[in-house]
Formats: C-alpha cells, sequence, structure tokens
C-alpha cells in the first residue's frame, strides 16, 4: 500500500477510532455489492469504509475524503436493488449502520427522531405499542435503514393509501458534500424557500448524507382486515384492481402474485393460497371499523364480478399475518424455483396492468425465461422476477436483455422507468428513455449546486459520460436514441 492510502487510514482511524475503519481486502469485498444482480450493475471496491457513529464523524470524513480529493458513498444496509451504495469509483464508503439510535418518539406530535441507521421495522415495533406506525414498509423492512429509505424514496405494500417515504419525512439532518452540517424541514410544517427535503428524499445518496431523518408517525387503525381473492389469470386480477380504485375505494394494500409465485410461495409458508389460482390478489383494508367491513364487502364484490373464483376473509391477526406472510416472503421462497432471480422493477398507470403483464409474459416466451410476477399492483408497480441459472452460458446476458425489453415496454406503455428501487447504475443508461437532455440538465443543475466538484457518490443516475454542468454528452446520447443507435 501507498504512503498516501497508510496516512488516509491513520486519519480517518484517528476520527473513528481503529474498530470505525475497513481497510483490508477482505474486510472490503462486501462492501463491492448491494442487493442487486451482479452483471446487472458493477461491483467495485472502496479504499475503505467508515463506520461513524456521530454526525461530527460523518462531517469530519466528508472534509478528510476533500482534502485526499476522495468520493464518498453512503451507505445503509445494502439492500439497494440498483447498485446506488456500490462505490464506483473507489473512495471511501460511509456506512451508517452504527448510527442506528431512535432518539425521539413524541406521540402527541407523531413524530419520531432517528439516527439514520435505524431499520425500518425496528422504528414501527418502537412506535407501535404507543399507537403509531411508521408507515412505509419496503418488502426488506427488516434489514433496510431509513436512511436508505430517504435516500432511496422506498415504497411497500402499504404506501397505497400512505404515500412513499417523501410523505412521511419532515426534516432531515445532513452533511453536505463540503462538511457543513445543515437542517432542512421541521415540525412547524410548511416552511418557506425552496423545499430542500423534497429535494434530498429520493436523492440516492448524491446530494448528502443524512444523519438525522424527523419522520411522520402513523396512527394505527381502529380495524383491519385482509382479503385474499383467487383469480383464473393475471388480467382478471389486474382487472379487479382498476375496479376497486374506481369504485373510489383505497384499500391500505393491494398486492398481486401470480402462479408461479403461488408454486414458490405455499409449499414454503402455508399461507392458505390457492395452488391451481392463476392469481391471488391481497387486499387489506383499514380504518372505522363500520367502513372496513363495507368496503371489505365491497371489495369482494367487485373480485367476484371480476372472476375472482372465491374470496377469503381473514379479520383475526394470526390469520391475516400468514396471508401477510406469504406476501413478504415470496422473494425468499423463489429459491425453491432457480438458484437466481433478476427482481425487476418499473410502474405504469394502473389501467395499464393488463397490457404490461401480456407483455411481461410474451418476454418470457421470446427470451425461454420463467418469468414469476409480484406486484404492488394498486400503485402500478410491477417486480417481474425473471428467474435463471448464471451458470449456464450466457444466461445473465439473457436475462438482460429481458429486462431491457420489459423496461422500453413499460415506457412505451406511458410508465417509468423505477416504481421504488431507484437509479443507480442499473437504470442510468435508460434515463434518456424518459428524460430529455434539457430534463436531465435541470436535474444536473441541482447536482451541481450541492456537490460542485461531484464527488458524492459519482456514476449514479446520469447517464455515463455525465459530468456536472456539462450536458453536452447528454444530448449526444439523446440524439442517438432518437436515431436509434442507442445502446443500454
Ligand atoms: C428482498 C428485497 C425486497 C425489497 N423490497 C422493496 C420494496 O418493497 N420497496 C422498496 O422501495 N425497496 C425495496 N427493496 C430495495 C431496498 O431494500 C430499498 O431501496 C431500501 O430503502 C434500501 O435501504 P438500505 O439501508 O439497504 O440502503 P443501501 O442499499 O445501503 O443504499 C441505498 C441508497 O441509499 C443511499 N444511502 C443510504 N443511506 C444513506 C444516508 N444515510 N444518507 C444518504 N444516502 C444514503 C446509498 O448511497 C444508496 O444510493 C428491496 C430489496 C430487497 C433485497
Amino acid at each position: 500500500m501507498s504512503r498516501a492510502h497508510d496516512h488516509l487510514i491513520e486519519r480517518l482511524e484517528r476520527i473513528l477510532g481503529p474498530g470505525g475503519v475497513f481497510h483490508r481486502p477482505a474486510d472490503l469485498l462486501v462492501y463491492e455489492y448491494d442487493g442487486s444482480v451482479e452483471g446487472a450493475v458493477d461491483t467495485a471496491a472502496p479504499v475503505a469504509v467508515a463506520l461513524p457513529t456521530t454526525t461530527e464523524q460523518v462531517a469530519a470524513i466528508v472534509r478528510l475524503a476533500n482534502e485526499f480529493d476522495l468520493p464518498v458513498t453512503p451507505r445503509g444496509a445494502g439492500t439497494g436493488l440498483s447498485g446506488g451504495a456500490v462505490a464506483q469509483r473507489g473512495g471511501i464508503v460511509v456506512a451508517l449502520t452504527r448510527m442506528d439510535r431512535i432518539l425521539e418518539i413524541d406521540p402527541e406530535d407523531r413524530t419520531a427522531l432517528v439516527e439514520p441507521g435505524v431499520i425500518n421495522l425496528e422504528l414501527s415495533e418502537a412506535t407501535i405499542p404507543g399507537g403509531h406506525f411508521f408507515a412505509p414498509d419496503p418488502s426488506s423492512q427488516k434489514a433496510c435503514t431509513v436512511g436508505g429509505n430517504v435516500a432511496e424514496n422506498s415504497g411497500g405494500p402499504h404506501c397505497l393509501k400512505y404515500g412513499v417515504t417523501t410523505n412521511h419525512v419532515l426534516g432531515l439532518e445532513v452533511v453536505l458534500p463540503d462538511g457543513r452540517v445543515v437542517w432542512t424541514g421541521g415540525r412547524a410544517g410548511h416552511a418557506p424557500g425552496y423545499d430542500l427535503t423534497g429535494a434530498l428524499v429520493g436523492s440516492e445518496g448524491m446530494l448528502g448524507i443524512v444523519t438525522k431523518a424527523l419522520v411522520r408517525l402513523t396512527p394505527n387503525p381502529e380495524a383491519t382486515l385482509v382479503e385474499l381473492a383467487a383469480f383464473p389469470d393475471v388480467e382478471s386480477a389486474s382487472l379487479a384492481v382498476s375496479r376497486i380504485i374506481a369504485a373510489g375505494i383505497v384499500p391500505a394494500a393491494l398486492e398481486l402474485m401470480d402462479n408461479l409465485t403461488i408454486q414458490a410461495v405455499e409449499p414454503a409458508y402455508h399461507a392458505g393460497y390457492p395452488m391451481d389460482a392463476g392469481a391471488v390478489l391481497l387486499a387489506e383494508l383499514d380504518g372505522i371499523a363500520e367502513d372496513v367491513r363495507a368496503e371489505g364487502e365491497d371489495v369482494a364484490v367487485l373480485c367476484r364480478e371480476t372472476g375472482a373464483t372465491s374470496v377469503r376473509v381473514a379479520s383475526e391477526k394470526p390469520e391475516r399475518d400468514l396471508l401477510w406472510k406469504g406476501r413478504k416472503m415470496a422473494l425468499a421462497a423463489m429459491g425453491r424455483l432457480t438458484p437466481n432471480y433478476y427482481l425487476h422493477d418499473t410502474v405504469v398507470p394502473r389501467t395499464k396492468l393488463p397490457a404490461a403483464l401480456r407483455r411481461v409474459a410474451e418476454v418470457a416466451t421470446e427470451y425461454d425465461l420463467p418469468i414469476a410476477n409480484v406486484l404492488h399492483a394498486g400503485d402500478g408497480n410491477l417486480h417481474p422476477l425473471i428467474l435463471f441459472d448464471r451458470r449456464q452460458p450466457g444466461a445473465v446476458e439473457r436475462v438482460l436483455h429481458a429486462s431491457h425489453e420489459l423496461l422500453h415496454s413499460c415506457v412505451e406503455l406511458g410508465g417509468a422507468l423505477s416504481g421504488e428501487h431507484g437509479i443507480g447504475t442499473e437504470k442510468r443508461a435508460a434515463l434518456t428513455l424518459v428524460f430529455s437532455a434539457d430534463d436531465l440538465a435541470a436535474m444536473a443543475g441541482i447536482k451541481n449546486s450541492f456537490d460542485p466538484k461531484s464527488c458524492f457518490n459519482p456514476e449514479k443516475l446520469f447517464p455515463a459520460g455525465y459530468r456536472c454542468g456539462e450536458v453536452r454528452a447528454l444530448r449526444a446520447q439523446a440524439l442517438a436514441q432518437k436515431l436509434g443507435i442507442y445502446a443500454m
């Protein structure tokens, strides 16, 4: 190792103590990855991983990175699915997992002040006994951190009714790329001036490091009901989704799973999903007891009208939990069907779900790849799971082509590139499918004003070749795309 490297490690250890810095190759190995499929995103090793426990330490690390002219990549639990936490250009990974304290729960104000490394589910578990929960509930909620949720603007099954992370963040303490510490937003509601909290949520760790989050808590509902409707196929199930929403009912969650998913889940968890169903719809209704009962009846009628062969109602918690276990563990159950899967994430207008699912089936046939479907259907958010075995020659390439095809199809249907997993490195090349060069230049302006040296989580989000303030490359790419010579 060079003297500069040794000097950097020594300075980091002065800030964090010897246990707060990883720098040996074996220790760094795990930080080369996040939850993404290798091949869909590149892996990359940082020079060092810093594990701070205070905001002051985070600020000192960032100032040190500036001094050494090194990039900085924030990292939570590393469950991200778009390569966001991978240190694409090396430098220092700042892992926030040791900043994991819930600093304050205020039931009267319905807020909690937390450090970024708090695990999503642990926040809800800490607040539920006091009458509240933290509504954003990614399926990874047993592992992912609030800091990661903020950076990715994460969603989850219950975000249909309650909104995604941005709807639950009131304020943020942030270490900026030059090492200054600022607060955005706060308890007082809509403060005048630019909405910096809004800009930071979903910014994928490119504008600053979140060191505290003031989040909104949601009151526990008086009553909850879960219904499991079985359909002959995914199209009739997705038609039911549109009808339910069109009837003015907003379920707390509305999740769809296809037959292939049921084949994986049911033998593993015995959730009670009919094995012969083409698809099941899991609808959760919550709120005032009478409303929940009435809406539950309406949902059952709408499901039957659109072809449901059975509707099962679960009002008791153990039965509800079992139905949910099947959904929440669906990805884990895929191991029964395949050694590897690529979890795709796109979103289309709800009414386009039947067309999008038809296209998924066509792509599965065209590429000879089984694709299971798990959907946050109420939001039009598709998660096709492309099943494969990476040991087979050419399998990864086939999966990437199929995935590219799916992305294009959803965009053509009026959809977006990602429903909730972010862009990271996984989809940066595809950004020009939906944004013009001027759109991207406007976004680049925001990045540039926070991070003029472009050293915070570089090579993410914006298409390759982009540098701060430089939009020529983007224009060239947009032109190439128009001419049909754009390659992902
Ligand atoms: C099985 C599985 C299921 C999933 N289900 C869902 C789902 O239902 N909904 C959903 O939205 N996502 C889902 N995800 C994706 C992922 O869990 C979320 O994006 C999650 O919010 C990432 O949190 P993390 O702590 O793991 O962040 P990481 O993966 O460590 O980082 C993600 C991004 O956030 C940035 N970041 C992390 N912490 C900070 C911080 N303190 N300050 C600034 N930037 C930071 C990183 O730089 C990176 O860009 C799933 C993932 C898996 C593996």
